[in-house]
């Protein structure tokens, strides 16, 4: 079903406060204190939500305890996987509804949202799959013949689930199917600056039957509710979202406890073009792979190095690719980029065109924001000739501007791409085979994408090399990320 999305009218802008989710209960922040939540695309107040701090992630943390220990551990797999589908169905049924709160709070423009539903919804139904499949392994120990020897798994408990504002849905999404598949109860911390959608989303699972306590909802700051989860003893794991300041942060901060820790980071992501690529589908991809979302995605392709016989080709293709998309409101349907998050980001991204411009890199499209008093909008913007010692070459822009260097060799363009802190995701092109097997395994990067880029599905692992994290996300291998292995010893 496909919802008309110019017709919604949402709960959430209905002018009162809103309210966050602990236990059965929506509730204001203990101490009274709220914050804003905005359009990035407009200026407009789309909502005012509680402050949580301490004292609420006190209570939401006993809320997912007494859930964990109470209704939801009698809960079987058949149960929870029914539940899940139950669930899965009732996002399907809003998922227009979720994407225009995504677009409405953070920018995304709502095709593309729109467009990811097949994979999102999918993801649910894939864990929900997984709920009756947690297998255990027995073992032929050498101890003596009549040893049993098992391992059972069994979920960590209560996980905080910390999450940044570039996809709110997704974030959800990713986060709350593996707690459902395990049997562990979440406390979910949104990011402030989009709080919206995960607030829906956790209204959804109500109605879809998840027992009260297993997902809660804690809106608020880093500093307060972020950093009250990462550091609560009550909490057995944290899965963490976001930059690698903030993940290094958490790793102190989650120490009291020794809690279990999952960070998917930032990353500076090398996609690379062979002179034997297919120009007409590798430019196109290398573009949109920086601008997509803003240049807001955390394995956004940001370094396209090009190989010298189809440089020229390729920065003018990518050029070609940014000045024609389309920027404007993410609730816009002709739009193909929105906004960025906030004017700090903005201003942020157009201080990296400055350092470009200054280290000596070539402007060839874009560069600068539109004629907007309003909204935050940074046009597509390509540089040619950077060096990899220049900072749009080394840092994480999380903008729409894309690094285009020439390279000549094969282990040349290795050693500059793996020359980097990150390591999230990598992209090739090229027509030969051989040597597509061969730099995908020299890549260092948690996925690797040959003559594609950016693609996702809910069986395959998505997570970081070196400072882009550890842990996965999606497929199979997250599932051990949320359980606990039992060796069990039986003598008879
Ligand atoms: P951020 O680190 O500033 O914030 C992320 C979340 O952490 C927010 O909810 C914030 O409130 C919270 N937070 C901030 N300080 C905290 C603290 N001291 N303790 C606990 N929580 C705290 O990141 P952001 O700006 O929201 O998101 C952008 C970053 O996220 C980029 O670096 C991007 O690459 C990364 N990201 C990574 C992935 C991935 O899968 N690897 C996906 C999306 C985004």
């Amino acid at each position: 079903m496909t919802q008309d999305v110019s017709q919604l009218r949402h709960p959430f802008l209905d002018g009162r406060p809103k309210r966050m989710l602990i236990g059965a209960d929506w509730v204001p922040a203990a101490s009274g204190r709220t914050f804003e939540s905005r359009n990035p695309s407009t200026g407009e107040l789309l909502a005012v939500l509680p402050e949580g701090d301490r004292e609420d992630v006190d209570r939401a943390v006993a809320a997912a305890r007494a859930a964990f220990e109470g209704p939801w551990s009698r809960f079987k797999p058949d149960e929870r996987q029914a539940l899940m589908l139950k669930f899965a169905d009732l996002v399907d049924a809003h998922f227009d509804e979720l994407a225009w709160l995504d677009s409405l709070d953070m920018g995304a423009p709502i095709r593309h949202t729109r467009g990811s539903r097949r994979h999102l919804v999918g993801l649910l139904r894939f864990f929900a799959g997984q709920a009756t499949a947690l297998y255990g392994q027995t073992a032929q120990t050498s101890v003596n013949g009549s040893m049993f020897a098992a391992t059972l798994k069994e979920p960590v408990g209560v996980v905080g689930s910390i999450i940044p504002w570039n996809g709110p849905l997704w974030a959800c999404i990713f986060k709350t199917a593996p707690v459902l598949a395990t049997g562990c109860t979440l406390v979910l911390k949104p990011a402030e600056d989009a709080p919206l959608t995960p607030l829906r989303f956790a209204e959804l699972a109500l109605e879809a039957g998840v027992p009260p306590g297993v997902i809660n909802v804690v809106t608020g700051f880093g500093r307060g509710a972020g950093a009250a989860l990462a550091a609560h003893p009550g909490v057995d794991k944290v899965s963490f979202t976001g930059s690698v300041g903030t993940g290094q942060e958490i790793v102190r901060t989650s120490a009291g406890n020794l809690k279990r820790l999952s960070l998917e980071l930032g990353g500076k992501s090398p996609h690379i073009l062979f002179d034997d690529a297919d120009v007409s589908r590798a430019a196109p991809a290398a573009a949109i792979g920086v601008f997509a979302n803003a240049g807001q995605i955390c394995s956004a392709g940001t370094r396209v190095f090009v190989q010298r016989g189809i440089y020229d080709e390729v920065v003018e293709a990518m050029a070609r690719v940014g000045a024609g998309l389309k920027v404007g409101a993410g609730t816009d349907l002709a739009s193909d980029i929105g906004p960025l998050i906030s004017a700090r980001q903005m201003e942020r991204v157009l201080g990296y065109v400055d350092s470009a411009k200054e280290e000596g890199a070539r402007l060839v499209e874009g560069g600068h924001r539109l004629d907007d008093p309003a909204g935050f909008f940074v046009r597509p913007t390509v540089f040619a000739d950077v060096a990899d010692p220049m900072r749009i070459a080394r840092e994480e822009i999380f903008g729409p501007v894309a690094s285009v260097m020439p390279f000549d060799t094969l282990d040349e363009v290795v050693r500059r791409a793996n020359d980097s802190p990150f390591g999230l995701g990598a992209g090739v092109w090229t027509r030969d085979v051989g040597r597509a097997h061969a730099i995908a395994r020299r890549l260092q990067a948690g996925s690797v994408w040959v003559n594609c880029y950016n693609q996702m599905d809910p069986s395959m692992p998505f997570g970081g090399y070196k400072t882009s994290g550890y842990g996965r996300e999606s497929g199979v291998q997250q599932l051990d990320e949320y359980l606990n292995v039992k060796g069990l010893w039986i003598q008879h």
